[in-house]
């Protein structure tokens, strides 16, 4: 499957191979990824996957995408070992909350938030391509909580790879920082940013557009923004909804949005065929995609801190690959389009694209008090207790539930004992760490904190990273 940027404008655009879409990250022009077509799944083979295994729904979903990259025995194998070391049997196990209202639990990987389903898959498929090219990386992210950790818990102590996370200074949990402050690998480097996270967003993509240090240090991203990561969460969506049904019966998904990269990932898996009957973006107080979908108006405001900080965000990165699919692939206008949208602070929009958004997109805000009163209630009527993000799915999902015969499946995203304080508050229960996190909170921290400044942040990273000076040939694509 070859690859395309949202922002190149050529006709026909440049093609990549799943390689060199997996080290970069983010294009050159700024843009991000998409597969040059959708691949489907058929019926047939949805219906084969009934009773499987994760790791076989996970190789049939993402056989196209990775095409040539591994063997497919190599490829299953490697799916089989990644997925065979989460915790719960069924890696993404469905709850029944109510009628006809379920829970996906998507914190069973090693550092307990949804983003260790993709994470996982990738550190291995990282350090594979890259050693079989004998090439070294340096894996630059911003995270506003779980990413980073995730991510880390992927690199740490690969040959491969140096990696620096950048997370907002102060604004996120105690156990999202200890998950990333605490590792001991000297390839792993946390850094707090003096700002939010679309601060610390911003200075990946300058990082990314300053051409002379991209190349210098061989710059790779693991954000949202890669590709590789919304592939591997096409399939938890897909387990569920086979899990229920489908494809002979309908599904819908209630997910709590920030970067728009999970959704992304649930209206990708719609794309390929996967008959999904309704997608809800749930937000917190940062409403940004919530207000579009309400009045058409994409406008930043300003980051507020939130009881899900993992959903602080602004700038929702991922919505340009949707943008690009609603402005008819035609990737000079979108180039055109967000250079205004970092201008103007609002992203150009008319009254078509904002009709067809409507149509695939329900939205609903959930503000703190409405997260502590979904914990609250949840935990009195069903025994579960829900991470403030996981709320917010579930919160969605009430609100804006259309039909009560489709299953409505809430996203919980996070373990709720990432986020202790706010559980606790909501629901009167403390929520212990798994056992295999119990020591998080005695182990000793290395910090580094620096200013919202591009040239502080590159200098720190420079003195840190082992990479070679040497720059990647793409592959030509085939
Ligand atoms: C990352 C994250 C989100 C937001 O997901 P996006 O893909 O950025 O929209 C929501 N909840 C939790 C717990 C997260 O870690």
């Amino acid at each position: 499957m070859p690859y395309i940027s949202t922002r190149d404008g050529r006709k026909p655009p440049e093609r990549l191979a799943f390689e060199d879409v997996l080290l970069a990250g983010l294009a050159g022009d700024g843009g991000l990824y998409v597969p040059d077509a959708w691949p489907r799944l058929e019926a047939a083979t949805l219906r084969a996957l009934r009773g499987e295994s994760y790791a076989a729904v996970a190789a049939a979903v993402t056989a196209p995408f990775i095409e040539g990259v591994l063997a497919p025995a190599e490829w299953r194998a490697l799916l089989d070992e990644v997925y065979g070391g989460f915790v719960h049997a069924a890696v993404a196990p469905l709850k029944e909350l109510g009628p006809s209202l379920w829970l996906m639990e998507l914190f069973h990987g090693p550092t307990l938030a949804f983003k260790d389903y993709a994470l996982q898959l990738l550190g291995p498929l990282f350090d594979r391509v890259l050693t079989r090219r004998r090439e070294r990386v340096t894996v630059i992210g911003a995270t506003s909580g779980d990413t980073g950790s995730a991510a880390i818990a992927a690199l740490r102590d690969r040959a491969s790879a140096d990696i620096f996370i950048l997370y907002p200074h102060g604004r996120i949990s105690d156990v999202q920082r200890r998950q990333m402050t605490t590792v001991p690998a000297a390839n792993v480097h946390a850094v707090a940013v003096e700002g939010t996270f679309d601060d610390c967003q911003d200075l990946v993509k300058a990082m990314f557009a300053d051409a002379g240090f991209r190349a210098a240090l061989n710059l790779s991203a693991v954000n949202s923004i890669n590709w590789a990561r919304i592939m591997a969460q096409v399939v938890y969506y897909v387990a569920a909804a086979v899990a229920l049904g489908a494809p002979d019966r309908p599904v819908a998904f209630a997910v709590p949005t920030g970067n728009f990269g999970n959704i992304y990932a649930a209206h990708v898996a719609r794309r390929m065929g996967l008959p999904i009957a309704q997608l809800v973006i749930g937000t917190n107080r940062n409403d940004i995609l919530a207000r579009f979908i309400r009045d058409g108006k994409m406008t930043i405001g300003a980051v507020e801190p939130s009881l899900s900080p993992s959903m602080d965000i602004q700038v929702s990165s991922n919505f340009e690959r949707l943008y690009f699919e609603l402005a008819g692939r035609d990737g000079a206008a979108v180039a055109q389009a967000f250079r205004d949208f970092r201008q103007s602070g609002t992203l150009p929009t008319d009254a078509a694209l904002w009709q067809e958004a409507k149509t695939l997109f329900a939205a609903h805000r959930v503000d703190d008090a409405a997260i502590s009163a979904t914990i609250a209630q949840t935990f009195r009527d069903t025994g579960e207790l829900l991470d403030p993000h996981s709320a917010v799915a579930v919160a969605a999902a009430r609100a804006v539930k259309r039909d009560p015969a489709v299953p409505m499946v809430a996203l919980a995203c996070a373990h709720p004992a990432k986020f202790p304080e706010a559980v606790e508050r909501a629901a009167g229960v403390r929520p212990a760490l798994p056992p295999r996190l119990a020591d998080l909170m005695t182990q000793p921290e290395r910090i580094a904190v620096l200013p919202n400044d591009l040239a502080s942040v590159e200098r720190f990273i420079r003195e840190r990273a082992r990479t070679v000076q040497k720059e990647r040939t793409p592959l030509p694509c085939g």
